[in-house]
């Protein structure tokens, strides 16, 4: 190889590797001076941090503490989350939406208990394994509570690093999002440290692992946030690309515009005084293993499946039927409900029956209190309905 050639090399692998140290030692040395430190989750245990980076997952952090804490106490370890039901479990994630996740957590601790004795597994291959767990989450796992080195890329992530590294392009698109891993893992400290170790290597960089993975979350909750980053008070301003070539506000580029689509639900609530028809439904969808009230494309249809259950809702057949004379018909104002890749417009069409039907007791159905249905397993928008029954009663 020719010499200049061979100069060139070792000159780019200098600049990479100082570039490298440099980035993950300011991280470090700024998560310990300004980082967050009273977490409720912070601690090397790998069932809290499993727990949390799932909550995390699509949610802010101050939206997440208060699930967290009543989690955690009802569901002190992995045997005792294994153990539980799939109802009592989602009932503790009632309103934190994404439901899945709650759904594949406890899927995920019995896998636990039946094939690693309870133990919350340390290889990376097993943890990924693990229902609800990608690469990142699985990443952040090993780093945390493991002090492995593993690169992640959260959402949070892959803004900063998009924003530092002036990567152009929306990450959710596959090369995008690979250029983003390669950089994640290419500024990774230089080895992993035992807990709470503070080790400098030679050049004085520091290695500590999991202190670095929480510093990159918490710069891109605090200081390179959305909009209005904090630069001026970002341990890597120095070098960012983004500043440096004046396109802070274009990264990272956003995804592209597509129209959100729209639908409607009518829930059908069928109230006997101050109780109320709810339905499992299945395991898999939105809002899957969750009470609701039933639910049609529109009120015709819910008409049609009351008349067909003997519940008579028009008012030609309320005359004739003694025992349908009393039902009370009512459409309350429609509402929307925003999911992450549509609208849900719904109407709630409120019967007051003069008699509670036998016919509708079927197996996932069950008539509750109202107020008693507030403390099960229901999506938010079903509570928001329900909160208005109660208010109203
Ligand atoms: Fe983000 Fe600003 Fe820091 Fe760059 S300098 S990483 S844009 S906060």
């Amino acid at each position: 190889m020719p010499a200049n050639r061979l100069i060139a090399g070792m000159a780019r692998s200098y600049i990479r590797c100082y570039r490298m140290h440099s980035f993950a030692s300011r991280l470090i040395a700024w998560q310990r001076q300004h980082g967050r430190h009273d977490l409720p989750w912070q601690s090397a245990d790998a069932y809290r941090v499993w727990l949390s980076e799932i909550m995390l997952q699509q949610t802010q952090v101050a939206s997440v503490i208060p699930y967290y804490q009543r989690f955690i106490t009802a569901f002190l370890n992995i045997a005792a989350l294994a153990a539980a039901t799939e109802d009592d479990v989602l009932a503790h994630w009632s309103g934190l939406g994404y439901y899945a996740r709650g759904r594949n957590l406890h899927k995920a601790a019995r896998i636990v208990v039946e094939k690693f004795n309870g133990e919350f597994p340390r290889n990376f291959e097993d943890i990924l394994e693990l229902p609800g767990i990608g690469r990142s989450t699985a990443a952040a796992i090993c780093a945390l509570a493991f002090h492995e080195r593993r690169a992640i890329l959260d959402g949070n992530v892959k803004r900063v690093l998009g924003r530092y590294c002036g990567i152009e392009g929306w990450a959710g698109n596959k090369q995008v999002e690979e250029t983003l891993w390669q950089q994640a893992e290419s500024l990774l400290p230089a080895s992993p440290r035992p807990a709470g170790e503070r080790v400098r290597e030679r050049g004085g960089f520091d290695t500590d692992i999991a202190t670095y993975t929480q510093a990159l979350m918490d710069l891109g909750a605090t200081v390179c946030t959305r909009s209005r980053p904090r630069c001026a008070a970002c341990p890597v301003q120095a070098d960012c690309v983004a500043v440096q070539t004046d396109r802070i506000a274009e990264l990272p580029t956003p995804r592209p515009k597509k129209a959100v689509p729209e639908r409607h639900a009518t829930f059908l609530l069928l109230m006997h005084g101050n109780d109320i028809l709810l339905e499992k439904r299945p395991g898999s969808g939105i809002w899957g293993g969750l009470w609701c009230p039933p639910q049609f494309a529109d009120e015709d249809a819910a008409r049609d499946w009351c008349e067909r259950q003997g519940i008579k809702t028009r008012h030609s057949g309320a005359g004739r039927n003694p025992a349908n004379s009393k039902n009370q018909c009512e459409a309350l104002p429609t509402f929307t409900h925003t999911f992450t890749h549509f609208k849900l417009h719904i109407t709630p069409l409120k019967i007051e029956l003069a008699r509670k039907p036998l016919v509708v007791a079927q197996p996932g159905m069950l008539w509750l209190e109202v107020g008693e249905a507030l403390g099960a397993a229901i999506p938010t928008p079903v509570r928001k309905v329900l909160e208005q029954l109660d208010r109203s009663s």
